[in-house]
């Protein structure tokens, strides 16, 4: 699954690419459910308007169109946005990281291909999970992932308002409690874990055991690794890479994910990795204390 860095940056790097763009086609390859939307709808409110802005919500992207209707795009697993460029310096592509970001396109991977004035925008999936979906603007909150999705990480949640979102699942543990997405939006299984470190909690941590303090500098710290990996261009972690088919770079600095055997920066004990609510899962055991009561 990509996570929501990656798909923050795949947001940036299209809003400087494709905005005030016409598209003058649209169409799915060999996977109808890959393009959600009737036919007629398609060509009326697609096929000649102007793309205006490029939003995230969670892990979705959402291509704003001059019409008031919007795409909304999910990756899933395996899928890819890549824009072909007439220009080739303005090439860009994010997603699963397959030949398909610098190849020939479109490939046997491309479900939809989107026309544009200066180029063309391939949505590519591999195992055909993701879609695109057709919606007018004022209906997005139809798509039952984006009404219940939790608050935006980036664009500043208040703490008090995190911990009520935490205290709904107070009985559960603390990680699998952050990869809930109506509490927090887009937190995945990297920023979970580099978070749970930098605050210093254990993830196995009952959430109504987690104090107020303890919550804020979670809040923080996963606001904090998200920016860091945002800076670097996003993760590598296997699904991703970035720009032009160069994987971001996030993963060499993070501190635990996938660093099991390796010393903590911080004390200099082995980390480990355990499986939680069925995630891989890493974490210093001397920093990160284990609860005593529940
Ligand atoms: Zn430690």
């Amino acid at each position: 699954m990509p996570e929501l860095p990656e798909v923050e940056v795949l947001k940036r790097g299209l809003n400087e690419l494709i905005v005030n763009q016409t598209v003058k086609a649209i169409s799915s390859i060999n996977s109808p459910r890959s393009l959600i939307g009737s036919l007629s709808d398609i060509n009326r409110f697609v096929v000649g308007a102007k793309i205006t802005e490029i939003n995230r919500r969670g892990k979705m992207i959402i291509i704003n169109l001059s019409s008031g209707y919007c795409l909304v795009v999910h990756l899933k697993m395996t899928g890819q946005l890549v824009y072909r460029s007439d220009d080739e310096q303005k090439n860009f592509g994010a997603g699963h990281p397959t030949n398909s970001l610098v190849g020939q396109l479109p490939d046997r991977s491309s479900r939809v291909v989107i026309v544009l004035e200066k180029g063309t925008l391939f949505f590519n999936d591999q195992r055909k999970f993701g879609w695109i979906r057709l919606i007018h603007k004022n209906l997005l909150e139809d798509i039952k992932l984006y009404r219940t999705m939790g608050p935006e990480p980036l664009e500043g949640i208040p703490k008090n308002q995190f911990s009520a979102n935490l205290s709904r699942r107070a009985n559960l543990k603390i990680k699998p409690a952050l990869l809930d997405q109506t509490v927090i939006a887009g937190v995945g299984n990297i920023y979970a874990d580099e978070s749970l470190w930098m605050a210093q909690i254990h993830p196995s941590t009952r959430v109504k055991n987690v104090p107020a303090a303890s919550r804020g500098l979670l809040l923080d710290s996963i606001v904090d690794s998200m920016n860091t990996s945002i800076n670097f261009g996003g993760s590598t972690d296997r699904n991703y890479v970035n720009a032009k088919g160069q994987g971001g770079s996030y993963l060499k600095f993070a501190k635990v994910f996938r660093r099991e055997g390796l010393l903590c920066p911080r004390c200099g004990s082995e980390i480990i990795k355990i499986k939680l609510a069925g995630r891989g899962t890493h974490f210093c055991p001397v920093c990160q204390k284990e609860e005593q009561s529940s």
